[in-house]
């Protein structure tokens, strides 16, 4: 039976304006739909099961062949071998360090990419799936609202890729000096946009295009974490970590800063395959609404979204919170509103949550710097002080993971003033400082982005 994949919104009849999409869908049509046509997430309506010695087999095998288990698993009834097997060893060309912080505890390096950033793992390989699934003859434009880490990610994953074009939108005030140097310089058909106005504002540009009929013949589409296409690849790199690190069977627990909670759904959807995971810690930065949520069982979104440094992750209503609350047997809308809430006992017996203070990370960042010679950033050391956090309530000594989701060197004036160190860019990014090109200004009126699309999106390859 192939997978299909239907809407987080299909119950939600009740309610003004939303018109429920109650339909399924395949892997390439929610891939380049990227959300529901009720504005809900695709979620898929069956979960393939993992076998675990085969897992056991990949321990020390290259991480593409891990990528491959994972993508025959859910996607070999719409692309044949020789393509899943020729995106997964292109994607994957880069390492995934584990490295030992003590013993049974691990930090995964995730920032061994072209742009040092997780987001790497699941743009690049959604990128080339896209590739895959055009309409013959027509070209596919990408839109992407950035924070920061995102865009650059995608746009350097499709840079090159034929009959694609990226145009991605920024915060110009919200975003670091050298990630918009990185936003500005990948060219070729990735184009930027430097908005006038907050990332929420450039998600309003991008969903109001979706949403918007005149724009269709240009088949827009979205790489955001909504996109199924990018969380599939993100189930890949907590059993690759199993594979190499844990016995047998045995039990794990992954750490995994969170913000729209993609990254983490992938640990979910891992478990749910058979994984052996026994909690999914998700430590979040001052934005709590989630672990809140788990302490009271009461839902309410921050608005505005609290600034911390931890800047990817600054989020007051995660995107994929509608996905968690489906696998619960809840439902809530983009607005945050809950229409059905989970089973609240399943979810704190698989998830634990801890809202991680600016100077909580910042305490973290030294003193495992100090204690155990590991260089952490921001975005990592949220989710190092959560599983700390998580340690000391428990008891016995199971097999750890944290996941480290950006380079350090990418944040050089606070490793600086944290810890005296001056560090290297990772090989991917060490000419950022010498590339040139830069973005288009734009305001954050609506009309003003449509004027700009019509003009220069190609519909035709
Ligand atoms: C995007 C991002 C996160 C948060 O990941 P989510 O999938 O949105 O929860 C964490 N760290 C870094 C460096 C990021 O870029």
């Amino acid at each position: 039976m192939s997978i299909r994949y239907y809407s987080t919104n299909r119950y939600l009849n009740d309610v003004a304006g939303i018109n429920p999409f109650g339909g399924k869908v395949s892997f390439k049509e929610a891939l380049l739909a990227g959300q529901a046509p009720d504005e809900g997430l695709f979620v898929p309506d069956s979960i393939p099961k993992l076998s675990l010695p085969d897992v056991q087999k990949l321990k020390g095998k290259p991480y593409w062949e891990t990528a491959l288990l994972v993508a025959r698993a859910f996607l070999a009834d719409e692309f044949s071998d020789e393509i899943l097997k020729s995106v997964v060893k292109d994607a994957y060309n880069f390492s995934v360090p584990l490295e030992e912080v003590f013993p049974k505890a691990y930090l995964m390096r995730l920032d061994q990419g072209p742009t040092a950033s997780f987001k790497d793992f699941a743009a690049r390989m959604m990128a080339r799936l896209m590739s895959h699934c055009r309409p013959q003859g027509e070209r596919i434009n990408i839109l992407v609202a950035t924070s920061g880490d995102t865009g650059s990610a995608v746009g350097e994953s499709f840079k090159g890729v034929a009959g694609i074009d990226v145009t991605i939108l920024y915060p110009g005030r919200e975003v670091s000096p050298r990630q918009k140097k990185q936003l500005d310089t990948i060219g070729g058909n990735v184009a930027a946009l430097c908005v006038e106005g907050k990332f929420d504002d450039c998600q309003n540009l991008v969903k109001q295009a979706f949403a918007d009929s005149s724009l269709s013949k240009f088949n827009l589409s979205s790489a955001n974490s909504i996109n199924f296409g990018r969380i599939l690849p993100q189930i890949i790199y907590y059993i690759y970590a199993y594979a190499q690190l844990a016995q047998a069977g045995e039990e794990v627990i992954f750490s995994v800063p969170s913000g729209n909670f993609g990254n983490a759904l992938g640990c979910e959807y891992a478990r749910r395959m058979g994984l052996p995971v026994a909690k999914l810690v998700m430590p979040t930065n001052e934005n709590d609404e989630f672990p809140v949520f788990l302490e009271c069982g009461r839902y309410k979104k921050v608005s505005p979204s609290r600034a911390c440094i931890s800047n990817a992750m600054n989020v007051g209503h995660p995107s994929n919170l509608a996905r968690f609350f489906e696998l619960y047997d809840g439902t809530v809308d983009r607005t945050g509103y809950v229409h059905r809430y989970p089973d609240l006992e399943e979810m704190r017996r698989y998830i634990y949550s801890i809202s991680v203070s600016d100077e909580q990370t910042r305490k973290t960042i030294r003193s495992v710097y100090e204690r155990y010679h590991v260089v952490l950033e921001q975005h990592g050391a949220v989710g190092w002080s959560g599983l700390e956090a998580y340690m000391k309530k428990t008891t016995g000594k199971k097999l750890a993971i944290c996941l480290e989701t950006a380079h350090p060197a990418k944040f050089p004036e606070e490793i600086q003033k944290l810890l005296g160190l001056k560090l290297d860019l990772p090989e991917g990014m060490k000419d950022i400082d010498h590339r040139t090109g830069s973005a288009i200004s734009m305001t954050n009126n609506y009309d003003d982005f449509k004027k700009h699309l019509q003009k220069n999106l190609k519909v035709k390859e």
